[in-house]
């Protein structure tokens, strides 16, 4: 079954550690992170963002998967199913299409139309018992042409969307999606801390997981944060472990151009990257 974010972020706020969402893109992806999951007994996210919708076929596509899997695998632990920087007309596509959390980027719009795109969606999840989470401050990466440092939020306006009623808000702290580059300037502690001092109780999020030395990934739990995003860890070890099998030729040895075969390398080093993050964010055994 697909829960909501809200109780296992709540839990995990109060007890110090995080929860991982591991955006996924294929079936393999979906097993690999259910599965480590099952074995850690830690909770976990799914995270789908509007691209990897679209190349699994549809939202629909995605809940009948998740749904499937979680049934045939004998997945008991706790897993959201959750959209990554939705638009307001994909968070209400995932929200018809049986997704049990939503995000809503509403960053790149002026603050006063992030907060009423964003206080429509509150109601709407509130009614249907779904985790919403909400950002503000765009947090930068190669995907939106930004090089060097992410945005740093404005504390104040993180209260603003906070008081709407949010589940989880994501803050730019000078974190960045993709490979963070060698000049980069680290995480701003002193706008986490302010933030948290008010917004409180909310769970906070930290996008682009992927290469934040692990002291930093630590004094952002101590400091708040709760829920952190993994993409492109796993693409890479997933893109490292059958590039390797290839070179190494194995792909022509007897029946090894199966896909089941081809695939599988990629696939554990998957469940090898969300088991090493899920131990540094503390959540194993959390469930
Ligand atoms: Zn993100």
């Amino acid at each position: 079954m697909l829960v909501s974010a809200k109780e296992m972020l709540t839990k995990a706020k109060k007890e110090k550690y995080a929860v991982g969402q591991f955006n996924i893109n294929n079936l393999e992806w979906t097993k690999a992170v259910l599965l480590t999951a099952q074995e850690l007994n830690s909770p976990v996210i799914l995270g789908v963002s509007e691209g990897a919708g679209k190349y699994m076929c549809g939202y629909t596509t995605v809940v009948g998967m998740v749904k499937g899997m979680i049934n045939e695998l004998g997945i008991t632990v706790p897993v959201a199913l959750h959209l990554d920087h939705g638009s307001y007309e994909g968070a209400k596509k995932c929200i018809e299409a049986g997704f049990s959390s939503v995000m809503f980027d509403g960053s790149h719009y002026p603050i006063e139309e992030n907060i009423a795109k964003t206080k429509e969606l509150v109601e709407t999840c509130n009614k249907l018992g779904l985790s919403l989470e909400a950002e503000v401050g765009a947090i930068g990466g190669e995907e939106d042409g930004v090089i060097g440092g992410g945005e740093v939020a404005d504390p104040k306006e993180c209260k603003m969307i906070a008081d709407l009623g949010v589940t989880m808000l994501a803050a730019g702290i000078g974190n960045i999606h993709g490979k963070y580059p060698e000049n980069w300037a680290g995480l701003s502690f002193d706008t986490l801390d302010a933030i948290q001092q008010l917004t409180g109780e909310m769970p906070l999020v930290l996008h682009g997981g992927t290469g934040i030395p692990a002291d930093m990934i630590k004094k952002a739990i101590s400091l708040g944060v709760s829920k952190i995003n993994v993409n492109t860890e796993c693409q890479l070890s997933f893109a490292a472990a059958t590039r390797k099998y290839v070179e190494e030729g194995k792909d022509l040895q007897g029946k090894g151009f199966d896909p089941r075969k081809l695939l599988a390398p990629g696939f554990d080093a998957i469940k090898e990257t969300v088991k090493e993050k899920m131990e540094l964010f503390g959540s194993i055994g959390k469930a």
